[in-house]
């Protein structure tokens, strides 16, 4: 119920909100009474991903959309002026990123793919924190959570290469736990979520019926299976929410105990 959810009264931004994190994300932050901006690169896509929030949740407080590339500050400065209108910013989920077809190992990944990944996935989250930190001060707000999207490819190396992407998830993660220490005695808490590949349709498609691609990282998995979009937005909600009140700083690490591994059950 609306009025009584947990996010009740909370006006929170999502990027990459058309995809699957940012969709179930934003579906879970309307349920749970929050005000909500979905904010994606494809206009498309968001007007498909609107339709979905509203069908599933009639009753969702406010939910707007707004095209926005993460990589260009003034279109961030924007997204975030747009919630200024609302009473300024409470919860930002800097979540929009990309993993290149073409990023490769250290001598295949071009340098514009380099280029590209970092320009969405560190600028982009040092943008959407830069700018929620100024609409949290502008509206003298004594408590904020700002969530940035990293990867357990920051914390555990893969040797099926991407390494503009991995780069990329380990400065996210340097830049938050930064953020988290440097803004804590103003009350704006940073917190890194960390989720395993996921069973969405991007890395389906790719695995398609090649089983041995699938087995390459289903063996990873001590429970056995690739994580679902849905269990990052549950997670997502308590950082979000005043529960996590005392959460700050944290890789906050949603991968089935994949990353705590040694060897996996048979
Ligand atoms: P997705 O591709 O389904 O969604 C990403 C969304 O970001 C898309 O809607 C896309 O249009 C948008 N986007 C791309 N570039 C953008 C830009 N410049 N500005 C604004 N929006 C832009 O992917 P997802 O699985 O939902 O991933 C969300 C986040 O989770 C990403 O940061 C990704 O790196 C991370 N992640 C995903 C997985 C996984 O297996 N899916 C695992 C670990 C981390």
């Amino acid at each position: 119920m609306a009025s009584q959810g947990r996010l009740f009264g909370k006006n929170a931004i999502i990027t990459g909100a058309a995809g699957g994190i940012g969709l179930e994300t934003s579906i879970l932050f309307a349920r749970e009474g929050a005000n909500v901006l979905m904010a994606d690169i494809s206009k498309e896509a968001l007007e498909r991903a609107i339709a979905k929030v509203k069908e599933v949740v009639p009753n969702a407080p406010r939910v707007e959309t707004t095209v926005c590339d993460v990589s260009k500050e003034p279109q961030v400065e924007a997204m975030v002026a747009h919630v200024d209108s609302w009473g300024g910013v409470d919860v930002i989920f800097n979540n929009a990123g990309i993993m290149h077809a073409r990023d490769d190992d250290a001598i295949g990944t071009p340098e514009e793919i380099w280029d590209l990944t970092q320009n969405i996935n560190v600028k982009g989250v040092w943008f959407g924190s830069k700018h929620a930190v100024l609409s949290l001060r502008r509206h003298k707000k004594t408590k904020g959570s700002i969530i940035n999207t990293a990867s357990v490819v920051a914390l555990v190396g893969s040797a099926t290469p991407q390494l503009a992407y991995t780069a990329s998830k380990g400065a996210v993660l340097a830049m938050t736990r930064e953020l988290a220490i440097v803004h804590a005695r103003e009350g704006f808490r940073f917190n890194n979520l960390c989720p395993a590949p996921l069973n969405t349709p991007l890395l389906q498609d790719w695995l398609g019926d090649d089983h041995a691609k699938r087995q390459r990282r289903e063996i990873h998995f001590p429970m056995g299976r690739f994580g679902e979009a849905v269990e990052q937005a549950h997670a997502v909600v308590f950082l979000a929410s005043d529960e996590s009140s005392f959460v700050n700083g944290h890789d906050f690490v949603v991968d089935g105990g994949m990353t705590k591994a040694y060897v996996t059950p048979e």
